[in-house]
């Protein structure tokens, strides 16, 4: 019971972000291509906005940073600078390290959850 009302707050909160019922993941419904812009070297659905992170050569993208790559929240367009590919892996897979509007909906929605389970104990 518990599941279902957390389910329910989640959906108005992030109607993009559906539930995998099976393996309790969170998996997310719309996908959108960044691997056409200049400058693209990887992306990843963040499941926390349902929108792509994605890694640049910022030089090639046309932004300015400090370091060779950029990982970009493009639900946000906050950055992060990197020197190597594999760190800038590491920033993709996680945006609420760097941005802090992801930070934010990472807080309410582990907000959401605990007092969800509260509720039923
Ligand atoms: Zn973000």
């Amino acid at each position: 019971m518990e599941r279902d009302l957390f389910r329910e707050e989640l959906d108005l909160l992030f109607p993009h972000i559906v539930e995998d019922l099976e393996n309790g993941e969170f998996i997310v419904s719309n996908r959108k291509p960044f691997n056409d812009r200049a400058g693209y070297v990887a992306s990843k659905i963040n499941q926390l906005t349902g929108i792509a992170n994605v890694i640049y050569v910022a030089s090639e993208a046309g932004i300015d940073a400090s370091s060779r790559y950029v990982t970009v929240c493009e639900a946000h367009h906050l950055m992060i600078a990197s020197t190597s590919i594999p760190n800038a892996r590491i920033d993709m897979k996680d945006a609420s390290q760097w941005c802090a509007e992801c930070q934010k909906i990472r807080h309410d929605a582990e907000y959401l959850k605990e007092v969800a389970t509260r509720r039923w104990q």
